[in-house]
């Protein structure tokens, strides 16, 4: 076969117009009919662009200058916005992401799931956008003899220096500018991820955005080190409304940041968080959604899809701390959870016994493994919850859960494309989509949570109009 002719060279200027949003926030369109993304660039924009990279079916343009600029085009609220990463849509308005996060999930659910005729909602959002993170994890560094403490600027690990991070809760901020100036006044070092050297890794901070507690984790390098008793001292005495003080020992030579042992300095070794009338118990290393006013959103839109009257048999599948399945115990007659990592299922057990939950089982493991053997049990589902990762749903689990055919399905995702594949597999095998619903989780990013309704087809046979 000829080699294809592409459009366009490296580094060749060009002018084109922009359709969509990708993956990342980027722009996307067609030059001659070739694909390119183009980071900064937005929908209805039509700017000069220079191109960087080219694949075969698609490539990678850098923006040179915006020809005609979107309405929805707005100024980055943070002044390190380019530099960090973090965040990629804060230069479209919130009402522009709003609508834009559910063309994705439309677009995805047309193209990947072949799925039409379903309703989707127009993303439910924040009244105020800024500000909701409920927890911060932020590398440390020297930098002439001093400490900066902030971010690894966008694709290296140079830190970058942050005194204020917009999607934060304040609090979070400034505990964490108060360890930097504290360790800095007293001479502890910052850790060197070259040299492997030095005390101070990162700084972890979490609020309980509904109680108001604070947990502070200090990761270093070692457990002993010269002035840590003064360091601790000095945090209490500025920080005084902390709950929780701990010390995270992470000796390896990784990128991953918080290491296997916690050690409680002072305080409690978990801090408390509700979510409507439930209260969870968070410890260190615990996964939890870090939008709390937005989980409440997503949960009361999963809980009204689940349709629940006190009667139901819900599986909870991929739990976690066992968030969703205590939320909809309260209107069920028994919940079974199931999570593959044992320490989420510890905290799950744990937040059911705090709450006086009585009417849900967890379970440890893959739930492609456990929930064949809930149905060999002979246990039914009326409803079947998930919530995976982003790589989506296991073949083996889709296809279990049409076998057992619940009534209802209500599917979480945070990918729309994997959502969108695992539709497909589930309107083959005869359950329905009935609504979609886009859930702003993360605000001035790219990332779109979705929560689905399917219903079994009464019928229920498969491959049913494809
Ligand atoms: N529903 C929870 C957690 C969702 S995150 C909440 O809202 O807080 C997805 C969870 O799936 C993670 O806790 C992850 O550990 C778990 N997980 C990943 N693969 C899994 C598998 N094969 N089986 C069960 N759980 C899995």
């Amino acid at each position: 076969m000829a080699t294809m002719q592409l459009p366009v060279k490296i580094n060749q200027t060009i002018e084109m117009e922009f359709t969509g949003l990708g993956h990342n926030g980027e722009g996307v369109g067609k030059y001659q009919g070739y694909t390119l993304f183009v980071s900064g660039a937005l929908p209805g924009e039509i700017a000069k662009v220079k191109i960087t990279k080219t694949n075969k079916n698609y490539g990678f343009a850098r923006l040179l200058q915006v020809i005609k600029p979107s309405p929805d085009r707005v100024k980055p609220t943070c002044s390190i916005y380019e530099q960090c990463g973090g965040c990629q849509l804060q230069h479209l308005s919130y009402k522009g992401q709003l609508d834009q996060k559910r063309k994705i999930v439309q677009d995805n659910l047309e193209r990947i799931g072949k799925i039409e005729d379903v309703t989707i909602h127009p993303t439910l959002g924040m009244e105020n956008p800024w500000n909701y993170r409920n927890k911060s994890q932020v590398p440390f560094a020297e930098r002439e003899g001093g400490l900066v403490a902030g971010f690894f600027a966008k694709g290296t690990h140079e830190v970058i220096d942050m005194k204020k991070c917009v999607i934060q809760q304040e609090a979070n901020d400034r505990m964490v500018q108060d360890v930097r100036r504290i360790a800095e006044e007293l001479g502890i070092s910052a850790y060197n991820e070259v040299t492997h050297t030095g005390i101070l890794r990162h700084v972890v901070s979490r609020v309980g955005a509904n109680t108001g507690e604070l947990m502070l984790i200090l990761v270093t390098s070692r457990k002993d080190f010269p002035k840590k008793e003064q360091l601790v001292e000095k945090i209490l005495e500025e920080i005084p409304e902390l709950t929780s003080l701990v010390q995270n020992i992470n000796e390896e030579r990784t990128n991953v940041i918080l290491g296997l042992k916690s050690i409680t300095l002072w305080g409690r070794n978990v801090i408390y968080d509700t979510i409507g009338d439930i209260k969870f118990a968070i410890s260190p290393r615990s996964f939890y959604q870090v939008n709390p006013e937005q989980t409440k959103v997503l949960y009361d839109k999963a809980l009204e899809y689940a349709e629940l009257t006190g009667e139901e048999i819900v599986i909870d599948a991929y739990c976690g701390i066992g968030t969703i399945s205590l939320f909809v115990a309260q209107r069920a007659k028994h919940v079974y959870g199931v999570e593959i990592i044992p320490e989420a299922i510890k905290d799950a057990k744990r937040n059911a016994e705090i709450n006086e939950i009585e009417n849900v089982t967890f379970e440890v493991g893959a739930a492609e493994k456990v929930i064949p053997k809930w149905v060999e049990q002979g246990i039914k589902a009326d409803v079947v919850v998930v919530d995976p990762p982003r790589k989506g749903c296991d073949e083996a689990l889709l296809q279990t859960i049409i076998e057992l055919k619940p009534k209802r399905m209500v599917y979480v995702s945070c990918n729309p494309s994997t959502l969108a594949r695992d539709l497909r597999v589930l309107e083959d095998g005869g359950f329905k989509t009935v609504e979609v619903q886009p859930v702003d989780m993360f605000p001035q990013t790219s990332h779109v949570e979705t929560v689905c309704l399917l219903t079994s087809n009464s019928k229920g046979s498969r491959g049913l109009d494809k």
